[in-house]
């Protein structure tokens, strides 16, 4: 199975072969910032950027934070972290293009989230 994903003007694209382990929710403050709130856990073997490397900006934070998260230049898309060197990173959600076949699993920093921020009722759906 190969998911796809892009930025909003298409010049970054990637591709992820087979299952990605993990889909989920960071409600830190920096995830809500950079807008990479919901991420994709993938490994680097099943990661292929396949256009857009040398449209990535990457973003090094100040200590103590030591994320790094990557942008469009073009665009300015949130991407997540594609060009991290590490073994597994997150790549955002709202980047894919298809179904990654793994269901929304984990939030994460709850205690963090803005008050205005809390789950939408069935009431407020159906309006
Ligand atoms: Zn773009
Ligand atoms: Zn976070």
């Amino acid at each position: 199975m190969t998911i796809t994903g892009s930025c909003a003007c298409g010049t970054v694209r990637f591709a992820i072969e087979g299952r990605p382990s993990a889909l989920g929710t960071c409600h830190c403050s920096r995830c809500r910032k950079l807008g990479s709130s919901t991420i994709l856990f993938v490994t680097r073997d099943q990661f292929r950027l396949l256009s857009g490397a040398d449209h990535i900006k990457t973003i090094s934070p100040r200590p103590p934070y030591t994320y790094t998260r990557s942008f469009c230049r073009a665009c300015g898309t949130a991407l997540g972290e594609p060009l991290s060197p590490d073994a597994s990173f997150p790549i955002n959600a709202h980047c894919l293009d298809d179904d990654p076949g793994v269901a929304h699993g984990f939030h994460e920093f709850t205690e963090d989230r803005p008050a205005w921020d809390r789950p939408v009722t069935t009431e407020e759906i159906a309006q």
